[in-house]
């Protein structure tokens, strides 16, 4: 089987270190198996999208020598994809509708089990929630080890479609990477925790559970995790060198003595030591109980 590897970026920001590093790992590891790697511009939450950010990551991934080998699949046009695997679902009783408003949820009581907490209120629009079962989902990831989660424990039923009527980035993540065949998902350590959610998910609807291997997090000087919300400074796509070196090293693989971002990823790609950023992953000791970010 042809391996088929994605990156997944949010068009909130410009593309700084963090999400390069998942840029360049994905891309990285895909190569390295003679796959296809493909971009999703995961554009789904219109109010955090900044106008203009799509474009700029794509062409920012091109300076850097990354461009999709399919065309860009861009979630906002995807609704009837995720409508459809919503109404599946629905189908199986395992959806309720929930009325609890943001400052309910902040206020504690966050953990549903089985129903909204808030009375129903017709006059409004509710959220949609999945029930999860009292269940350990069990994963081994390429990166960081064997994980587990309760999902009714940690996280509780969980919101697949908003208020607004967008559906969740868990039940549109689960969708598209069936859609797109992808055999194995390489992003970020942040999404450890995500994936028995998005494992719960393909189980009920069908789908094929892919590999995982998450990468370390690139972090603040605070140790907080870079995120473009907070104007993490974008990587210069000038001058790309620097950066992709640096996400190299960050992901413990040696630097080649190559001139151009496409030259340095190939000789990367074909150098790929899984071993070195396991090794990374694992000093960083981080599991979904730990806390990646
Ligand atoms: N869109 C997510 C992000 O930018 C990544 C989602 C994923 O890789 O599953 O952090």
């Amino acid at each position: 089987m042809t391996y088929r590897g994605r990156f997944a970026p949010s068009p909130t920001g410009s593309l700084h270190f963090g999400s390069l590093v998942a840029a360049v790992g994905s891309w990285l590891r895909a190569r390295s198996q003679n796959g296809v790697w493909i971009v999703r511009m995961e554009d789904l939450d219109p109010p955090r999208e900044v106008p203009g950010a799509a474009a700029d990551i794509l062409e920012t991934l091109a300076a850097f020598g990354m461009e999709s080998d399919e065309p860009v699949m861009f979630q906002s046009r995807r609704a009837f994809a995720y409508a459809a695997a919503f109404d599946r679902l629905r189908a199986l009783d395992c959806v309720f509708a929930c009325w609890c408003s943001r400052a309910e949820l902040e206020s504690g009581s966050a953990i549903h089990r089985g129903a909204c907490i808030a009375p129903s209120d017709p006059a409004r629009a509710p959220a949609w929630r999945l029930r999860v079962p009292d269940a350990t989902i069990a994963f081994d990831d390429a990166g960081f080890g064997s994980q587990a989660q309760n999902l009714r424990n940690t996280v509780g039923d969980f919101v697949i479609r908003r208020v607004e009527g967008w559906h969740a980035y868990q039940l549109a993540a689960v969708v598209d990477d069936a859609e797109q065949g992808i055999t194995e998902i390489v992003r970020g350590a942040d999404l450890l925790d995500s994936t028995p959610r998005q494992i719960h998910l393909q189980h009920l609807l069908g789908l094929p559970t892919p590999e995982y291997l998450h990468l370390p997090l690139a972090l603040d000087a605070d140790g907080r995790k870079l995120s473009k919300q907070d104007r993490a400074r974008p990587v210069d796509r000038t001058d790309p060198l620097p950066a992709l070196r640096a996400a190299l090293v960050f992901l413990g693989q040696r630097i080649p003595p190559a001139s151009t971002p496409a030259a340095v990823l190939s000789t990367a790609a074909r150098d790929f030591d899984l071993a070195a950023l396991q090794a990374v992953a694992r000093t960083r000791a981080c599991t979904i109980e730990t806390d990646c970010a």
